[in-house]
């Protein structure tokens, strides 16, 4: 297939839709992975069934968000309701698969940035319900982008060194910059008397600088948000992630702000991923012309 056929409105539109139907079902697969990766369930050969009734789901009534609008929301077999959660996740990876499209075209960063928008997704949610962010996803993602990123750019032409330079910089500078966040908060906390109620843990004694966990262990924000950072940085490279560090602070602390005055609790249980999640997806998303660093380059 030459290009010029790529180029016609009616190609395009049908890649487009082509891009959300793909997503819809990589968005069903989330689903699985946001529900049994945190429970070491990754694996187990059990097919998908009611948690109310145990009725397997059958593969008409597993179509991404059409079943859940046939069944109304309810079980095919005791009616009991289906979270909502399912067909938004499906929803929300379409929509996200159709914005990279856009934003990228025919091009090999493409499909790097949608399973990069995947695995973002599942890591917010999983953040959301469990407090962790699986390495399977952060640590896996982070080699998965430093090994995918100069793939991409040595086969579109461009140098792949460059490309593995802006990974390992990336990578370096979010993991690094959130670390140093991370570490400096908790020293700062426990010099001004601060307590944390699962920091580091009841009845145990805050750990000693000769030990790994004086480095590796913070409360606030865990080293899964590090991890996580530095897998965007991989993905993104050093001046993108700086970005995203920006507007997921904002976001986060939109969302601390939002929920101190809806429950008049300034404590906030959500974890930091959910902000970052949103603050890298909207950065990869966002017209090259609109980089806050663009005057540096
Ligand atoms: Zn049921």
């Amino acid at each position: 297939m030459n290009s010029e056929i790529l180029q016609t409105p009616m190609m395009q539109n049908v890649l487009s839709l082509y891009c959300v139907i793909l997503g819809l079902v990589v968005g069903s697969f989330l689903n699985v992975v946001i529900y049994r990766l945190p429970r070491g369930e990754m694996f187990a050969s059990s097919r998908s069934h009611c948690p109310h009734c145990g009725h397997l789901i059958r593969a008409i009534e597993n179509i991404p968000v059409l079943s859940f609008l046939a069944l109304r929301g309810r079980c095919a077999h005791c009616r009991a309701p289906i979270s909502w959660r399912y067909p938004s996740v499906e929803a929300l990876t379409g929509f996200v698969f159709f914005l990279v499209w856009q934003r990228y075209g025919m091009t090999w960063l493409t499909p790097l940035y949608m399973g990069f928008g995947a695995a973002l997704i599942a890591a917010a949610l999983i953040d959301f319900d469990h407090q962790i962010i699986p390495d399977e996803i952060s640590v896996g993602g982070f080699f998965v982008g430093l090994v995918l990123m100069p793939t991409a750019f040595f086969l579109s032409g461009h140098p792949w060194r460059t490309a593995l330079e802006q990974s390992v910089l990336g990578a370096l500078l979010g993991g690094g910059l959130l670390w140093t966040v991370g570490f400096v908060h908790a020293r700062l906390s426990v010099a001004i008397g601060r307590t944390f109620e699962h920091w580091p843990g009841e009845g145990e004694k805050i750990p000693k600088p000769s030990s790994a966990d004086y480095w590796l262990w913070f409360p606030g924000m865990g080293l899964g948000d590090v991890k996580l950072f530095a897998m965007i940085g991989a993905f993104l490279g050093p001046l993108d992630v700086l970005e995203v560090l920006i507007v997921a602070a904002g976001v986060g602390l939109c969302f601390g702000l939002l929920w101190g005055f809806w429950t008049r609790r300034w404590v906030t249980p959500l974890g930091f991923g959910p902000a970052i999640a949103i603050g890298a997806i909207c950065v990869t998303l966002r017209p090259a012309a609109w980089s806050l660093f663009r005057f540096l380059s």
